[in-house]
């Protein structure tokens, strides 16, 4: 019966905590072993992960433009576009002013560096932030299909807006154009539903892998970093979007937390905002009442531009490297990093590990040595899974709250505790 059948959150957990038992076990009992490395970890982990993986990553193009075609091209009114573009920047540029500001302040608090972590011989190769007006010319694609191929979401956006918004003004043929793309719509978010299912296993072999190879021999020197980040990253999770949602929109934060598990649960395992997309987008529509109009535009924006996550791993860093080569930033470097940190977040996309190449841009742009970063990449792909569970979460508050300022929210769906459950 229904009742008995385990939820597909159960199931993710299971794989979750499994996976990461039979790392362990397997690293314990083999320390070092080539075998294992080579048939296990490299091996079928690593097959079976990356699958999943790629699983997602498939959808995630043909998933934004289709369901961005469909919500504009329902939008009868082309001023409402731009209003939601409006409110939806403003609200993600909020959020992500609080995490840095945040960041910096508690790293400047508790002072997790100091001077005897200089070490020699560090190196990291830094890019240049992108400027301004790059971040701008770069949203117009010269090839909508290449912008595909390479996944550049800024891109695909906007191609989807004006070809939606064109077929909401060529009368009865784009209605038929409409009626088309909203059968495409389910057909992809049935694969959506599909893919989810494999999830416990994919996360199993994503969490063995982990298990086998992480190193926390680095652990010791930044163990005051990295639960500086992660204090404020729960803090950011659990209190202030929790706060936001009350605040805005007056909804339950507790079913609003209790509905965005499995999306954190993929965030998590994946370690990318991207990738775990089509799961926002499912769990936005069907789970938390979001109109497609709305969830289909902010969501795939937030994936790229808003990474609150993001941003606090890199506030709190900046000060961290300052402290320990002893360099005195002023209120202006501050500021210098909250600017770098938003705009290098708006030019690169949720994946990774991005976050770390976001941090050399910002202490390039102070000044601080980008060796620093050196430092803190051991603990960083820990950090990095739950910064994007963060930085979904953050996506998909923003969502809720214009939603329901926009009267494109079923409150009943939100309600529901069983709206949109998938068993497994
Ligand atoms: N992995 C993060 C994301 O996809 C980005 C990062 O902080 O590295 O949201």
């Amino acid at each position: 019966t229904q009742a008995k059948k385990l939820g597909l959150t159960s199931k993710i957990l299971i794989g979750m905590g499994g996976g990461i038992l039979f790392g362990l076990l397997l690293r314990n009992l083999f320390p070092e072993s080539t075998f294992i490395n080579e048939y296990i970890t490299e091996g079928f982990l690593h097959v079976i992960g990356t699958i999943f993986v790629s699983g997602l990553k498939m959808l995630v193009v043909p998933l934004v433009f289709i369901s961005l075609v469909c919500g504009t091209c329902s939008l009868s009114d082309p001023s409402k576009l731009g209003r939601l573009g409006g409110k939806t920047i403003a609200f993600y540029l909020f959020t992500t002013a609080i995490a840095l500001s945040a960041s910096i302040l508690v790293a400047i608090m508790v002072h997790p560096g100091n001077a005897s972590l200089v070490s020699e011989g560090l190196t990291f190769n830094a890019k240049e932030a992108p400027s301004l007006a790059e971040v701008i010319i770069n949203i117009v694609p010269t090839n909508p299909l290449h912008a595909m191929s390479e996944g550049n979401m800024l891109q695909i956006i906007l191609f989807a807006v004006i070809f939606g918004f064109a077929i909401s003004h060529i009368g009865e043929r784009g209605k038929r154009v409409a009626a088309l793309f909203n059968d495409l719509n389910e057909v992809i978010m049935r694969v959506v539903t599909l893919i989810m299912q494999l999830a416990p296993y994919g996360v199993f072999a994503l969490m063995a892998k982990l298990a086998l190879t992480l190193g926390l021999e680095t652990f010791g020197s930044v163990v005051k970093y990295f639960f500086v980040v992660l204090g404020v990253l729960l803090l950011h999770g659990f209190v202030v979007y929790p706060t936001l949602l009350k605040v805005f929109s007056g909804l339950n934060p507790i079913t609003f937390i209790r509905k965005m598990r499995d999306v954190q649960l993929f965030a998590f395992s994946t370690a990318s905002s991207n990738a775990t997309l089509p799961v926002t987008i499912e769990t936005a529509e069907h789970r938390l009442g979001v109109d497609n109009k709305v969830a289909s535009f902010t969501l795939p924006l937030g994936a790229t531009i808003n990474m609150d996550g993001t941003a606090i791993m890199q506030g709190v860093a900046t000060v961290f490297i300052a402290q320990v080569y002893g360099v005195d930033l002023t209120i202006t470097d501050y500021a210098m990093v909250v600017v770098t940190a938003t705009l290098a977040s708006i030019g690169t996309a949720g994946v990774p590990g991005v976050g770390l190449i976001m941090l050399a841009m910002v202490l390039n742009q102070v000044g601080l040595p980008v060796e620093g970063i050196a430092l803190i990449i051991g603990v960083d792909r820990l950090l990095d899974m739950v910064r994007t569970a963060v930085n979904v979460t953050g996506d998909t508050v923003a969502t809720v709250v214009i939603a329901k300022s926009e009267g494109e929210f079923n409150e009943e769906i939100f309600n529901d505790t069983q709206a949109g459950k998938t068993a497994g």
